[in-house]
């Protein structure tokens, strides 16, 4: 049997005429960049997420750029985020000229909310917690810090769609929150596209403005800014996507419970403890494992793909040797990075998919 570590095929030979239809629809209409697709999917995204405002841009690094951006973040400003993520959570901190500081992790790989009062010095202006693997990071205390110390939460929600922490769902946590579609993500499109969420008027329009060569009406440019749009193909297809996203993170969930159920009391090889604070949507589904390398070549000779998110926490990429961090400065990051292994997860994954993979895992380790 084959296991790919995801299926993004299966979804659309499952919805491939609405999805069609709804990318014909663009074309026919010749709504390309903004336009009618574009407001539609932005309405329908904010109304799901539970937020006043969304703007739809080029991808989910652009989303956080723009709003640090026009957060007034720059030069001589300092913004704490956590120590294992995708890149884009750090790089487009240094975009705007501020400086990235790393947090070390919690057991559950997001940012452990308890050091963060340590690294907040007089040039902190912002947060930046990520629901890292589609779990929700803890909150309830991160949003207390922030309040006494006046700083700003932005939730990077590029792998949370729909993920929930204290009973309110990420994206609505903060003063921002920014989501990707990148293809592979939990809600995705066909090509790049990103989004930012606010509850705050004036921030929503800066960001648009700033989105679209500094413009909201044609030609009136205010500033300058840079070209971010989201694309009418693509929002089309999310319109049409994102009716069945609660669907597919249930299927997500039950193929999580499978796993955890089929890999329960092995010795070597266990899931990632979870946040009681809130909820997962296993946008990955990743475990602790003492031989990850031995595993990995286990299970690719058995033809089950697998993947490491990620295998070097950000202070240690080549990227941020200006900051001079060492394995010492964090030392569960360290330790999380040589062990994390993320198992196939996608919702179409099927029972016997499931079987053949923890069976081979059972084979391969204690
Ligand atoms: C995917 C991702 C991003 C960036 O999104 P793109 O759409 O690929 O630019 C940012 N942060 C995290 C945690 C991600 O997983």
């Amino acid at each position: 049997m084959k296991v790919p570590f995801a299926d993004l095929k299966a979804q659309y030979r499952a919805h491939q005429a609405s999805f069609d239809a709804a990318m014909r629809a663009v074309i026919e209409d010749t709504a390309f960049v903004g336009g009618k697709y574009v407001r539609q999917f932005e309405q329908e995204f904010a109304r799901e997420i539970g937020v006043k405002h969304c703007i739809g841009c080029g991808n989910g690094t652009d989303a956080i750029y723009i709003v640090l951006k026009m957060l007034g973040i720059g030069a001589g400003d300092e913004v704490i985020t956590t120590s294992i993520s995708w890149i884009a959570t750090s790089e487009t901190i240094s975009q705007t000229g501020a400086t990235p500081v790393f947090v070390d992790l919690d057991p559950t790989g997001c940012m452990d909310v308890d050091l963060v009062e340590a690294a907040i010095t007089p040039r902190t202006r912002a947060i930046i917690p990520v629901h890292l693997y589609g779990q929700a990071a803890r909150m309830g205390k991160l949003l207390d810090i922030a309040r006494r110390h006046n700083l700003i939460v932005v939730e990077d929600c590029a792998q949370a769609h729909l993920a929930e922490s204290g009973g309110k769902q990420v994206g609505t946590l903060g003063r921002a929150a920014t989501f990707s579609f990148y293809p592979g993500k939990n809600l995705g499109a066909y090509g790049d596209a990103g989004a930012i969420v606010t509850n705050d008027d004036e921030l929503a329009a800066a960001c648009r403005r700033f989105a679209n060569h500094g413009s909201l009406t044609k030609h009136e440019h205010l500033i300058e800014g840079i070209n971010s749009r989201l694309d009418g193909m693509q929002a089309a297809l999310l319109s049409a996507k994102l009716p069945h996203l609660r669907e597919w993170t249930r299927c997500r969930r039950e193929i999580a419970a499978k796993y955890d159920r089929l890999l329960a009391g092995m010795r070597d090889v266990k899931p990632l403890p979870r946040n009681t604070e809130g909820t997962h949507v296993f946008h990955l589904y990743v475990v602790e494992v003492e031989n990850r390398a031995a595993l990995q070549a286990a299970l690719t000779a058995a033809g089950i793909e697998t993947g490491i998110h990620y295998p070097r926490a950000l202070p240690f990429l080549p990227a941020y040797r200006r900051l001079n961090k060492n394995e010492s400065d964090f030392p569960r990051a360290a330790h999380m990075q040589s062990r994390i292994l993320s198992l196939p997860m996608f919702p179409e994954m099927t029972d016997a998919m499931i079987e053949y993979v923890c069976a081979t895992i059972r084979q391969s380790a204690a």
